[in-house]
């Protein structure tokens, strides 16, 4: 894709999830590793990766809502051309997990048109394990209903991050 040949695939990734549950964070953590600095966060804030798995160089956009996840609803645009959603909750918090599927997933529905569009239920702050509400049987029975991939993860210590561009070549295979 692209006139540009630094990479061989490309994707839009948008980050979904109530306020405070780890979306910056988690982009924050993934990006890292790359050459990106971070900008402040304003609007839809969105970072470039580039990498390779697989023999194969993904270019990876991603969307972090930035705060504008306070106005629950946001616009089709911010969907349109979407290859990848991660959806976030927090499992020491139920209410990020139940507004996941009672608004979230909905308007994900509505939405996500691209049929190809690999959808990711990301569980966060799993190293806060003593204070956990939500559990692992929850979320793989939420990604299930929504055909979603599911991980739990921990943005602070970094458990399965690395999982991520993973699960993503998985659907990339599905894509292609
Ligand atoms: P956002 O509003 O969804 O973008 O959430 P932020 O990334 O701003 O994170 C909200 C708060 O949760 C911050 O204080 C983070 O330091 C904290 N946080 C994010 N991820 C984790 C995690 O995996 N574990 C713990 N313990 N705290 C986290």
């Amino acid at each position: 894709h692209g006139g540009n040949s630094s990479y061989d695939l490309s994707f839009k990734i948008l980050l979904i999830g109530d306020s405070a549950v780890g979306k910056s964070s988690l982009l924050v953590t993934f990006i890292s590793n790359s050459v990106d600095d971070l900008a402040p966060t304003i609007g839809v804030d969105f970072k470039i990766k580039l990498f390779t798995v697989g023999g194969k160089r993904l270019k990876l956009t991603i969307w972090d809502t930035a705060g504008q996840e306070r106005f629950r609803t946001l616009t089709s645009s911010y969907y349109r051309g979407a290859q990848g959603i991660i959806l976030v909750y927090d499992v020491t918090r139920r209410e990020t997990f139940t507004n996941l599927s009672d608004v979230w997933a909905k308007e994900l529905d509505l939405y996500s048109t691209n049929q190809n569009c690999v959808k990711m239920l990301v569980g966060n702050k799993v190293d806060r394990e003593s204070e956990r509400v939500v559990s692992r049987e929850e979320g793989i029975a939420l990604a299930k209903e929504h055909g979603c991939l599911f991980l739990e993860c921990s943005a602070k210590t970094r458990e399965n991050i690395m999982e991520v561009p993973s699960l993503l070549e998985e659907g990339s295979t599905v894509v292609k």
